[in-house]
């Protein structure tokens, strides 16, 4: 039995322009067997069968390279990291995983993880047990004392429920990445930021170059894809000069950087997104707020845009992303803002941001020669629109103008469902936000009573 896909409009991902009144047929396996004009289509038998998109727009199912299944809408690292079950976590990566192909996502990457939880999520979807997305998994983050999700004290050190794994030399972090490959995972995530700064205010990269040239080498000698996060300029230096595959953040990138990028091909993921929603959203009463986060970010996201503008005039290659499954990053809500972003603040063209969310993404994930674009050989994955994200990229945000979503040629239909966030994440254990001094309280009452008086 074959599958006649009549499209509206199809934009393939190889091409800048949709192409109007095409065909696409895909097999039983939900492999491409041809996309072009109807009339030069393969004869339609009895058995096979057809969907009348043709008032639709057609395209790949979207990707998201820096999607946390294991976060669940996190308020606080803590929260990330220490109140809820690992298998609590799994469940609720499920939920979100299919929160994301209702968003229009088919695959994604989850890069840094608690336990094994991607790895399952991915596993069960594929045993068929579940919907859901393609998913590319990485185990825990490989950090050291000074790196990133090192956060704890010394004294408390990373919990083994913790996203990072915390190794103190090369040969505990070979070990670590052999242990993490032997359970699964197709990717391994790095933390290359550290947490402390020179004088100048330059990041500190956690790792030195000796040691994250060991973790990439052993890395790739596995057959396994190397990611690292890194904002200041040293790690971005160091991944660049050291193969690694994708870099996450790399705002700070300077003209060195850009070099050993296109000498040894690594990628850059902004992830404008989660910045920009922190800008956008936090609230001033909000801890975030009262820390000057949305400053801070509003200051690293200037500077990157030019940063990343340069690397991407370079030749650099530039994957989306958003940082999902924090609270101002739910799942599925706002993935598809980072194309708009990438539209409004790295002057792609809404085509090139299309093409970058599809086939240029699945240049990275696993088996990403199968996805990414509608054409013979390649996986049916694809979305039906109501609308043209070429006329209106912001509109992809829109759920309800997303009609279809098709993964291996499957139509995927998740249903709305609403649940209580409070059981799902927040159980961090701070209560208030504010001091209640004789003073404050006393601002308070006079707040009160002069609203009570308008
Ligand atoms: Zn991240």
């Amino acid at each position: 039995m074959k599958t006649l896909v009549r499209c509206g409009q199809l934009f393939t991902g190889r091409d800048d322009d949709a192409v109007a009144g095409q065909t696409m047929v895909f097999d039983e396996a939900g492999v491409i067997e041809y996309v072009g004009a109807e009339a030069d289509a393969p004869r339609r038998t009895r058995e096979d069968r057809a969907l009348d998109y043709s008032g639709m727009f057609v395209m790949p199912g979207l990707i998201d390279v820096h999607t946390h299944l294991a976060y669940g809408n996190a308020k606080s690292e803590e929260d990330i990291d220490l109140y809820t079950p690992l298998e609590f976590r799994a469940l609720r990566g499920m939920f979100f995983a299919q929160k994301m192909v209702a968003a229009g996502f088919t695959a994604l990457c989850s890069p840094g993880d608690a336990g094994q939880i991607s790895l399952s999520i991915r596993n069960a979807i594929r045993a068929g047990l579940f919907d859901g997305p393609r998913v590319m998994a990485a185990g825990r983050y490989v950090t050291t004392h000074q790196g990133l999700t090192d956060w704890y004290p010394t004294w408390i050190g990373a919990p083994e429920t913790s996203i990072g794994k915390l190794v103190t030399n090369i040969a505990e972090a070979v070990e670590e990445i052999r242990r993490q490959v032997k359970d699964g995972v197709d990717c391994i995530k790095i933390a290359l930021d550290g947490i402390q700064r020179r004088d100048n205010g330059e990041l500190v990269a956690a790792f030195n170059q000796e040691e994250t040239e060991a973790m990439v080498r052993e890395t790739h000698r596995l057959g396994k894809k190397a990611i690292v996060h890194a904002r200041g300029r040293e790690a971005t230096l160091y991944a660049a000069r050291s193969g690694v595959d994708l870099i996450f953040h790399a705002n700070h990138l300077d003209d060195e950087c850009i070099a050993a990028m296109l000498k040894t091909g690594s990628a850059i993921c902004p992830t404008l997104t989660q910045p920009k929603n922190v800008i956008d959203f936090t609230q001033p009463h909000e801890p975030a707020g009262q820390k000057g986060r949305p400053a801070a970010a509003k200051r690293e996201y200037d500077i990157g845009c030019v940063n990343w503008k340069k690397a991407r005039a370079a030749g650099v290659p530039m994957m989306t992303g958003t940082d999902t499954g924090f609270a101002v990053t739910p799942y599925g809500e706002w993935n598809a803002r980072e194309l708009e972003l990438f539209v409004d603040d790295l002057g792609f063209t809404p085509a090139a941001a299309l093409r970058a969310a599809t086939k240029g993404n699945a240049g990275f994930m696993t088996g990403g020669g199968r996805i990414g674009v509608l054409e013979r050989g390649r996986s049916a994955d694809f979305v039906a629109l109501d609308f043209s994200p070429l006329a209106n990229i912001g509109m992809l945000q829109e759920r309800s103008h997303i009609r279809a979503v098709h993964i291996a040629g499957k139509g995927v239909r998740i249903a709305e469902r609403g649940y209580d966030p409070r059981q799902v994440t927040d159980f961090a254990l701070s209560n208030w936000t504010e001091l209640y001094t004789r003073e404050r309280v006393a601002e308070l009452n006079k707040q009160h009573a002069r609203l009570a008086a308008e």
